[in-house]
């Protein structure tokens, strides 16, 4: 591949790791134990109302707002593991072929996503 647009593409994918660490950062803590996996943080809203006729109503929401996250973090962590698995091929040279048949993934593609593991044809 085109040292030029190798360097293009990572330079893509070290961007979006960053955007996405900060993202998940922003509600969830990285578990110390497990690498690449997330926790969502449960939110700590509505703490200086608790005992007032309206906190069910908030804990029914923080309830709400903690599946919004959890759901939010798994795609997230999704992402940012396709991100990190596409970097490791670039430093092991396997950068640009399909997981599946071997075959190289076209620059259109890889240009689109560059984080893509098969090509328009195994995907
Ligand atoms: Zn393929």
């Amino acid at each position: 591949m085109d040292k030029t647009l190798l360097e293009q593409l990572k330079q893509k994918l070290l961007e979006e790791k960053v955007l996405l660490e900060k993202d998940l950062s922003s509600f969830a803590k990285k578990d110390p134990n497990m690498k690449g996996d997330w926790d969502t943080v449960f939110p700590q809203m509505g703490e200086a109302q608790s005992g007032s006729h309206s906190s069910l109503d908030e804990s029914a929401d923080e309830v709400e707002e903690y599946e919004n996250l959890t759901a939010k973090e798994f795609t997230l962590e999704t992402r940012l593991a396709e991100v990190n698995r596409a970097l490791e091929r670039i430093n092991k040279d396997g950068f640009g072929l399909c997981q599946k048949c071997g075959k190289e993934i076209s620059k259109e593609r890889l240009y689109a996503n560059p984080a893509a593991e098969f090509d328009i044809e195994c995907s």
